[in-house]
């Protein structure tokens, strides 16, 4: 059994204390008394703590599109429109993707599934394009990553990330064989934006998910607002971006409560930045994603210092309609994904998998709200220790700027909620 000190996140907010944990599970989680701290019950009188700093659960990046990474580079100096760089099937992104071999590809996915890995997140969910072919390519990234990082072999660390896909149809045509087998092989679909679409294929294609029970996930309002009664007729379990959504458009979507998934980074290269504080306003549950991997590395400390900013340049605007604070962002990231997306509780308990990461801090944190404030600037490079899920062993072989980086890890089979 190990344990780890000092300020641990909690849906209320952060409060002193230790926890115990055995590979399996989260033993115990210890409540210091105020002015003093106390170690767990279930700690030796002597035993030293692997890691003191403040403690959350693992990032989710709840939004990627990890295959598109090699383009990186050459899109930087992009001055086109988003239409032109992302839409199917004609876009700079797609003929890339329809051109690329397999093995550049799965080099692209591998790289994007690295740079989540080093910065804290180990759960993800990407919107695979590419039909079948295009699944079969994901699978193959992730198995072949891990082959490649086997400790038995190398002395690099091995860990795991549990890889959500969201598939897609090669052509925006509802086809029944080739959704059963798109269902099949994913947690369901991640589609283009309604407009993309036929009306009457797109409400085919939502009621055979539907039926499946799978998740259906859709890019919505990005570039232009789009009719938001029809998408919601679709039944989705969770829309992307909602940029050019109105105010009455938000409204009907906490109505049915509907998460919504923002990335602002995405957005501020074409120019736009979601409106944070209205969404939040209506009472929307939101989740933070990097999106494309050529527009944003899938690091979710980026993602969250850049909504942290423009929600100060939304509070010094005229048109505010509240406060957003680090805790409303930070939930974003670690907690509202997995109330959205995987049926489980809020922050961490005992008796869970542990899953959490431990961040070093130099500034002073007098109460529970100054370590929200303290992650708002935070970079992986305060990761002191990271404890994935349970293992076998502990690995102590990568240092980080002379700093301990120890990582548990067993890959999960917890399920995305489906409806
Ligand atoms: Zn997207």
């Amino acid at each position: 059994m190990s344990y780890v000190e000092g300020w641990i996140f909690h849906e209320d907010g952060f409060f002193r204390g230790g926890i115990s944990f055995s590979n399996e599970k989260i033993i115990e989680i210890f409540k210091s008394k105020p002015g003093k701290f106390a170690r767990p019950k279930s700690i030796k009188k002597n035993e030293k703590p692997l890691a003191k700093g403040i403690i959350i659960p693992t990032f989710v990046n709840s939004h990627t599109h990890s295959a598109d990474r090699a383009l990186r580079a050459h899109v930087a100096s992009y001055t086109g429109t988003l239409k032109q760089l992302v839409a199917p099937p004609l876009g700079i992104k797609h003929r890339y993707l329809a051109n690329a071999s397999k093995d550049e590809l799965i080099s692209s996915i591998q790289t994007s599934i690295s740079e989540m890995l080093n910065s804290g997140t180990y759960t993800f969910l990407d919107f695979r394009e590419g039909g079948l072919e295009g699944l079969e390519i994901f699978k193959n990234a992730i198995e072949k990553y891990f082959e490649k990082n086997d400790t038995k072999k190398s002395n690099i660390v091995q860990f795991k990330i549990n890889a959500y896909p969201l598939s897609r149809p090669i052509e925006n045509k509802y086809k029944k064989e080739e959704l059963d087998l798109l269902l099949e092989h994913s947690i369901g679909l991640g589609l283009s934006s309604f407009v993309d679409w036929n009306e009457d294929e797109i409400r085919k294609v939502a009621s055979h998910v539907k039926q499946k029970g799978k998740v259906l996930g859709i890019h919505a309002s990005e570039r232009i607002r789009e009719n938001i009664d029809k998408i919601l007729d679709l039944s989705p379990t969770f829309l992307v971006h909602m940029l050019e959504a109105t105010d009455d458009d938000l409204e009907k979507v906490a109505e049915f409560n509907i998460p919504i998934v923002i990335c602002p980074r995405a957005n501020a290269f074409f120019g736009k930045i979601p409106n944070v504080p209205l969404m939040l306003k209506k009472g929307i549950l939101l989740s933070l994603g990097t999106d494309n991997s050529m527009l944003s590395k899938p690091d979710m400390f980026r993602e969250i210092e850049f909504t942290f900013r423009i929600c100060r340049i939304h509070h010094f605007s005229k048109n505010a309609k509240m406060d957003v604070k680090p805790m409303d962002i930070l939930k974003m990231a670690v907690q509202n994904p997995r109330i959205a997306f995987m049926n489980m509780k809020k922050g961490l308990h005992e008796e869970d998998t542990p899953d959490f990461i431990i961040l070093r801090t130099d500034s002073i944190i007098n109460k529970g709200e100054d370590c929200a404030g303290a992650l708002m600037h935070a970079s992986k490079d305060d990761i002191i220790l990271a404890v994935n899920r349970s293992c076998d062993r502990a690995y102590r072989t990568h240092t980080n700027r002379n700093r301990r980086l120890g990582i548990f890890q067993k890959s999960s089979s917890r399920r995305l909620g489906n409806r």
